[in-house]
């Protein structure tokens, strides 16, 4: 069985001496593993589209028996997003976006607007300077469209809106008001100036500086919500020290 989709390639795995495991996010079928056989030989010349990061259009087939994972039989570009990886920073920040999609993506799932906002988000990210922002505001909506909204309007326990302060607490994956201090422990207090610029982010307005305290919120949230840290920061912060 012949199947043709659209995709991003997120990462790349070697497998055995010649094959390659790609994960790919795709508009038809969210995010897929495919196996490329002999990419070192047969498909050499393709080798320059298979780079992560860059979206392809491809065909797969899989053997009707045994199950096991599609394997590629034609790639064709159609955007080679090279600039990502000749830019360290960029690259960086790319990583950081591309895992938060990573892991908030369950197999298989269908999710076009998650795969137009990775579009999207890798474009601005070629083009512009404020890559942090902007992989910011990508995580914000990627946990919006995947059903985990950041809560910026009211308190997430006793839902009052917030009076000028507001407290973090990560291991409650929640912003709260002063009232509902006792529970837990707060990582953060916010003001108005970080309340208002959280709110911006999450309907998708960019801010014209982004607060540290923004960043804190958004990578505290990532970690209740996926019980897991985003891996690339590290890299990030290597390469930002
Ligand atoms: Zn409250």
């Amino acid at each position: 069985m012949y199947q043709k989709y659209t995709g991003i390639i997120l990462k790349k795995y070697p497998v055995n001496e010649a094959d390659e495991l790609l994960t790919i996010y795709t508009r038809e079928a969210g995010k897929m593993r495919v196996m490329a056989r002999g990419t070192h030989k047969i498909l050499s010349k393709l080798a320059g589209s298979l780079q992560s990061l860059n979206e392809i259009e491809f065909e797969t087939a899989r053997r009707s028996a045994g199950g096991g994972l599609p394997v590629l039989i034609s790639v064709r570009p159609r955007a080679i997003n090279n600039y990502l990886r000749e830019n360290l920073k960029k690259f960086a920040y790319a990583l950081v976006g591309v895992e938060t999609l990573y892991r908030l993506s369950p197999d298989g799932q269908t999710n076009s607007r998650a795969y137009e906002s990775l579009v999207s988000f890798l474009e601005r990210l070629g083009r512009g300077a404020e890559e942090n922002l902007q992989v910011r505001m990508f995580q914000l909506e990627l946990l919006g469209i995947s059903g985990f909204r950041l809560e910026t309007d009211q308190c997430w326990s006793c839902s009052s809106r917030f009076l000028g302060r507001a407290l973090f607490i990560a291991e409650k994956g929640g912003i709260f008001c002063g009232r509902c201090f006792e529970y837990g422990q707060p990582d953060l207090f916010l003001g108005e100036a970080e309340l208002r610029e959280l709110k911006l982010l999450n309907s998708g307005r960019a801010v014209s500086r982004l607060l540290p305290a923004v960043g804190t919120v958004i990578d505290g949230f990532l970690k209740y919500v996926l019980e897991r840290d985003i891996k690339s920061n590290r890299f990030l912060q290597t390469l930002n020290s």
